[in-house]
């Protein structure tokens, strides 16, 4: 934790008062940096996005489980019901960064067509004719599902600032869902 110096009002004259002041607005913002960029609220300090879900009915098969380290076991994402063939459906505004296959699967990666955005979404394993560098609507169809040896399902995985974050975050709430037991 830091520790900012102790700030002393003396009868030295406005000068010196001043400095102090400045001083102690200085320690005030270098504490909140600190809070913002290092506290694991970063995230919500960040504005979280609000996109739409991408496959509809939403039923969550599978959740997110972060973790322990970077390659660590886990989940990155959730897996939602979507028998093979089903449309999905772009979360946002978005441009395609990534549109081929990853071992043998389909995948699709969108990222927010908003300048400065640092979030990206993953579709697992899903068959698109969207190629890289397109622009797609919120809401406007991006592909189908394809069944794959990770699951009958469609794999989500989202990532702000390159790491795999719940996908609940930006979601917001899940419309009539139902969580399996599995
Ligand atoms: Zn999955």
């Amino acid at each position: 934790m830091m520790a900012c110096p102790e700030v002393q009002r003396r009868k030295s004259g406005p000068l010196a008062r001043m400095w102090h002041s400045g001083l102690s607005a200085l320690c005030l913002l270098a504490l909140t940096l600190y809070l913002v960029v290092c506290s694991p609220a970063s995230i919500a300090a960040a504005a979280l996005p609000n996109w739409q879900w991408p496959v509809h009915p939403v039923v969550i098969a599978r959740s997110f489980e972060a973790p322990a380290s970077a390659y660590g076991p886990g989940h990155r994402g959730i897996d939602l019901r979507a028998p093979a063939g089903s449309l999905i459906y772009a979360p946002m505004d978005a441009r395609v960064s990534f549109a081929g296959q990853v071992a043998g699967r389909g995948v699709l990666t969108l990222v927010p067509d908003t300048p400065g955005s640092e979030w990206a979404a993953s579709f697992d394993a899903i068959e698109t004719h969207l190629r890289i560098g397109e622009l797609v609507s919120a809401g406007a169809p991006v592909g189908v599902a394809v069944p794959s040896a990770h699951c009958s399902c469609l794999h989500l995985g989202v990532r702000w600032r390159g790491e795999y974050v719940s996908p609940l975050l930006v979601l917001g709430v899940i419309p009539r869902a139902v969580l399996l037991p599995w």
